[in-house]
């Protein structure tokens, strides 16, 4: 793998994942450890390690919206989904490329650890 970053390697298609959306900056992949019936990340193409990051580069919106459209092609965008950046150590960040957590399908219940 040429990319150290993982994310990267997926973006550049070096390590396989299934993609369900893609726009010339975020890309959309299924989560290897599903923790809903829909688990999909969001990532930008571009490598920025944060949701700080992620929003001083300008590319929030875009990353938001690509996650609106695979609510509405998974078909749960009316049903509902929740978002989540992980940011840090103590949030549980385990892959310093940002991405953004869609999770639906099914009533979620609120955990805070
Ligand atoms: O927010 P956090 O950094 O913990 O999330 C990383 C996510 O990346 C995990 O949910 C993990 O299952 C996922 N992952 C993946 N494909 C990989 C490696 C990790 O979907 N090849």
């Amino acid at each position: 793998m040429k990319n150290e970053c993982l994310f990267c390697a997926i973006v550049a298609r070096e390590i396989p994942a299934t993609v369900v959306y893609e726009t010339d900056t975020t890309l959309a992949f299924r989560d290897i450890n599903p923790h809903a019936p829909t688990h999909v990340l969001v990532v930008p193409k571009n490598h920025v390690r944060d949701a700080g990051e992620l929003a001083e580069a300008g590319l929030a919106d875009e990353v938001i919206k690509t996650a609106k459209a695979v609510a509405v092609a998974e078909g749960i965008a009316e049903s509902g989904y929740r978002l989540v950046l992980n940011t840090g150590p103590d949030s549980g960040q385990s892959v310093f490329h940002a991405h953004l957590h869609l999770l639906g399908g099914a009533p979620l219940t609120l955990q805070m650890g």
